[in-house]
């Protein structure tokens, strides 16, 4: 009886916090975990978001760089977390799809966090230094097949997206490039763009800049359609790699346990903000496709996530890719 009247108010007592902390809620600043380094593709994502979101809580969200082994230390970091709503993170395809399949991570990807939101999807470019002889996808292909082992091609890390992509384009051409891994494409980007690396299958938000610049030129976009905001890039169908679409999709995560009604506000924020006209003009420019209504919810992020592991898994498994 006694303990039963104990459990009773410990219940209680837990309803209690938990109305009050969604009522307070935030009362302090929240941490938003890129598992990339600053200035790559996820960081840009997440610093765009991270400032529409403070005005909708009112309290400031930082952005913290986690970096290493393809996004899996950022994201562990995060699984880690005190359940609070204080630190979420953001992620993508290849660091909530591919790397469960490839390393030996100690959590489980669905079941340890607590989905807030699906906010965009991003095709890739395939882009090279700017003095890379080379001059389209054709003669590019071309040029790795003469020099086999020798094009360098940066990555975000083992099983990063801009890895993938390269495995994927050395199956379908039938011959190696070398991989040089990064804590993120930003700092690939740095070393494309003063030639110290070949080429570089990259998320398009972290390119177009530097193309439209005149920094690195692009060969191929990896997506059925020409992006709106560069059109002068052709697809891969029509450049001479048919088929080879790889999009990364990014969303929003909290620690599991993080109680109901505080996840609920992080959702809103963000979902508030990707609706933000000047959000998506942002958005729009880089490439990144804001998800319909009903996809960005936490609900709409479980299903996709559980879709696309159980698309992905088999296939990336079956690839063999080693952590080096
Ligand atoms: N998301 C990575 C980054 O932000 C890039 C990648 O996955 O290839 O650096």
């Amino acid at each position: 009886m006694r303990r039963r009247m104990i459990a009773g108010l410990m219940l209680a007592a837990s309803l209690v916090a938990g109305s009050a902390s969604a009522q307070t809620f935030p009362s302090r600043q929240i941490t938003l975990v890129v598992p990339f380094s600053a200035g790559g593709p996820t960081d840009t994502l997440a610093r765009i978001l991270a400032e529409r979101m403070t005005r909708s809580l009112g309290q400031t969200v930082i952005v913290e760089n986690t970096t290493g082994a393809a996004g899996t230390l950022g994201v562990a970091r995060v699984v880690r977390s005190a359940p609070d709503g204080y630190t979420i993170g953001i992620g993508h395809w290849s660091t909530h799809v591919v790397n469960p399949a490839i390393y030996p991570l100690k959590f489980d990807i669905l079941e340890d966090l607590e989905p807030l939101a699906y906010i965009a999807t991003n095709p890739q470019l395939l882009v090279a230094r700017k003095d890379l002889p080379p001059t389209d996808l054709k003669s590019l292909i071309d040029y790795v097949k003469a020099n086999p082992d020798k094009v360098t091609a940066g990555t975000a890390g083992v099983g990063a997206a801009s890895h993938i992509s390269g495995l994927y384009f050395e199956q379908k051409i039938g011959a190696k490039v070398r991989f040089i891994p990064y804590r993120g494409a930003g700092p690939a980007m740095q070393d494309l763009m003063a030639g110290q690396i070949d080429i570089m299958f990259d998320q398009a938000a972290n390119s177009i800049p530097q193309v439209q610049a005149g920094k690195i030129k692009a060969f191929a976009v990896t997506s059925k359609q020409r992006l709106k905001s560069m059109p002068d890039i052709p697809t891969v169908d029509q450049a001479g790699l048919p088929g080879l679409y790889i999009s990364v999709w990014h969303g929003l995560w909290a620690p599991k346990g993080t109680p109901k009604d505080v996840a609920a506000k992080l959702s809103a924020a963000i979902i508030e903000s990707i609706a933000d006209p000047q959000v998506r003009e942002k958005f729009a420019g880089l490439g990144q496709e804001i998800p319909e209504p009903s996809q960005q919810t936490a609900a709409g992020l479980r299903a996709y996530h559980e879709s696309e592991l159980k698309l992905w898994t088999p296939l990336i498994k079956a690839a063999g890719i080693k952590i080096e």
